[in-house]
């Protein structure tokens, strides 16, 4: 069986550090994770898009640790990696950068009219209670899990959770492992930043937003990758734009490509409206809204795109 057709599952990624792995990592399919301490309280790490996956996690998390968790990350403001926030047993402060807190109540939940399929329960929507600009250090026990701002990269609110004493890091969507990288809302100019960040950490196993976790030398291989895979998007938007064509014709252009066989290819529809939004000289973060480029990632992607959530 491929690893994209497994069930849901549970991987101690290091003692006491929990992935929470969804296949196939698609739309809507993203991963959590939490950390537990020596006194058996945890640090939460996203929730995920629909009651019933979020509530499958806070199982694990019960399953695996004998406390109430001292506190939930959210990695950016996305709705499959918020959307479950209220789900977090009572008395959990959601902890998260001080734009992930303005996007999660800006987008609402427009996202379920989106993408329309998944059967998303009855979610309320929950921001992050602390914000923070930089870094913070969350004291789980004796143990530090140091949050970092990176963005604007994937979003304009992306934070990686760092483990120094495990060497692991949850990455959130700075990566995709085995899909796409997703900038329509962030910055195609931060995101090779925010890579080398987490070089810089040289991380011995991590976590991804979406896809299996990664480890060893892999953990390079896959940031050479997704720096290579900018570079792409900006070269052809840089063609594109001088030759005058729109963002989905430079696309349908270049539909075959080196990365064509990375999940999820309409988003370099998306990342091309980044692109050109940046080349045009436009601030960083002016707001490019995933509802009115998707009809383009659907005519990229020649019909509806699936959710398995
Ligand atoms: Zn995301």
């Amino acid at each position: 069986m491929s690893w994209a057709e497994r069930e849901t599952y549970v991987e101690e990624v290091v003692d006491g550090v929990f992935a929470f792995i969804q296949p196939d990592g698609s739309w809507m399919v993203n991963n959590c994770g939490f950390v537990v301490g020596t006194s058996g309280r945890s640090v939460l790490v996203d929730t995920s898009s629909t009651a019933r996956r979020t509530a499958q996690f806070m199982d694990e998390v019960r399953r695996h640790s004998t406390r109430p968790p001292m506190a939930l990350v959210n990695t950016h403001h996305h709705p499959d990696h918020t959307y479950g926030n209220y789900q977090a047993p009572d008395g959990t402060p959601v902890v998260g950068h001080v734009l992930c807190r303005d996007e999660v109540l800006a987008a609402g939940l427009e996202a379920t009219k989106v993408i329309t399929t998944p059967d998303y329960g009855d979610l309320e929507l929950r921001p992050p209670d602390f914000t923070f600009t930089d870094r913070m250090t969350l004291h789980l026990d004796e143990s530090p899990v140091e949050l970092r701002y990176v963005g604007p990269a994937h979003t304009s609110n992306d934070v990686v959770v760092w483990l120094p004493e495990q060497r692991t890091l949850f990455a959130g969507d700075l990566c995709f492992a085995g899909g796409q990288p997703f900038l329509l809302e962030g910055s195609l100019s931060g995101f090779p930043k925010a890579l080398e960040i987490i070089r810089s950490y040289d991380p011995q196993a991590l976590v991804p937003g979406h896809g299996p976790v990664v480890r060893g030398d892999d953990v390079g291989r896959l940031l050479d990758d997704l720096t290579a895979y900018v570079e792409f998007v900006a070269r052809i938007a840089a063609e594109g734009r001088a030759e005058g064509l729109t963002p989905l014709e430079t696309a349908m252009r270049h539909k075959d490509n080196p990365y064509a066989g990375w999940q999820e290819t309409e988003r370099l529809v998306g990342n091309l409206h980044r692109a050109y939004s940046e080349l045009s000289g436009a601030p960083i973060l002016t707001r490019l809204r995933v509802p009115d480029v998707w009809p383009e990632m659907v005519a990229f992607h020649g019909g509806p795109i699936g959710c398995k959530a």
